[in-house]
């Protein structure tokens, strides 16, 4: 069957005004099924939100194709495009900054349903109550302002903005980053809860592999604008492949003290290098343990090594 959503070689190159080119997102290639939560996973400055906000098209891209049920909604114009952005709906990282507080969270909730003229008077109340509770609020909290809530609170009410106009697919750009560690796993429970119930597919971004583990079916990782792996969310904590992902994984502590103690933490040296002058051959030889001479010369080609198992690294 057809994949949700499909991205292919999808590029976001931003010009600077010194002449440089930011390579924020430099051809990503993956696939999204209906009902699936994909992981997309990297550090700051990898490109992971831009990948986001260009697939959505809050960016225009610089390059390539996404394809939403077999469309490519990048070449979709006036009508056509605001039909699409019905099924398409974001939640952002900062529930502080993303909610107007001038607007009570009954209109903060309602406003896709107001764009889009689809409920009005009491079928708009009635949807707003719905949306309320389905988030774990209640409806006396339409009345009231986003100051008044918590920030896993507030969350909630981002997440039921996104889901008023009924869209297929989400994009939550690191939707617990910003959350106290104790709330974390219940806003994530809901995500998980909302799916199961609206058949919902997510594109969900994070910086650690601990924060999408309880989440994804399959898990995309980047670094420096680029994927360096993706695959199934078993298989990669199971068997990760490029070096980077090892490293990543090898951060996460384990709670069994006896295992913790005995196993093996591979330390990356130095910072990522700057996307506005990324090194010659494979992005990660700069840090990586396992860098041979021809990782300088050739970058490496993001390819299956197993079924299903796709990687960049000349190892494989
Ligand atoms: Fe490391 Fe070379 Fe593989 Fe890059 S291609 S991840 S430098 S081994
Ligand atoms: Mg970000």
């Amino acid at each position: 069957p057809q994949p949700l959503l499909e991205v292919r070689d999808l590029k976001k190159h931003f010009h600077l005004g010194s002449g440089k080119t930011l390579k924020a997102v430099d051809g990503l290639n993956f696939a999204i099924e209906r009902g699936e939560t994909f992981g997309l996973v990297g550090e700051s400055g990898c490109g992971k939100s831009t990948a986001g906000r260009t697939i959505i098209r809050l960016y225009e891209a610089t390059g390539g194709e996404v394809l939403f049920n077999g469309e490519n909604v990048h070449g979709l114009r006036g009508r056509k495009q605001q039909e699409f952005r019905r099924h398409m709906q974001m939640v952002f990282q900062d529930p502080y900054a993303s909610l107007n507080p001038r607007m009570t969270v009954g209109n903060i909730i309602a406003e896709g349903i107001d764009i889009h003229g689809l409920y009005t008077g009491k079928q708009r109340k009635a949807r707003v109550s719905e949306l309320l509770q389905a988030v774990g609020l209640n409806e006396e909290h339409a009345n009231r302002f986003p100051h008044e809530f918590s920030g896993g609170q507030r969350q909630r009410i981002g997440i039921a903005r996104a889901l008023a106009i009924e869209p297929q697919f989400i994009i939550a750009d690191e939707p617990i980053s910003a959350l106290d560690v104790s709330v974390q796993a219940q806003v994530v429970n809901l995500f998980k809860k909302l799916q199961k119930e609206r058949g919902l597919t997510y594109l969900f971004i994070a910086h650690d592999l601990a924060m999408v583990k309880h989440i994804s079916d399959r898990i995309g990782v980047m670094y420096l604008g680029k994927l360096v792996e993706v695959t199934t969310a078993e298989e990669l904590y199971a068997n990760p492949l490029h070096p980077y992902t090892q490293s990543l994984l090898s951060a996460i502590p384990i709670p069994d003290p006896e295992v913790e103690r005995t196993r093996e933490r591979i330390i990356l040296q130095g910072e990522i290098p700057s996307p506005l002058n990324p090194p010659s051959g494979c992005p990660f030889r700069t840090r990586c343990p396992m860098a041979m001479p021809e990782c300088a010369a050739v970058m490496p080609e993001f390819k299956e090594v197993k079924p299903g198992h796709f990687t960049a690294c000349h190892l494989y």
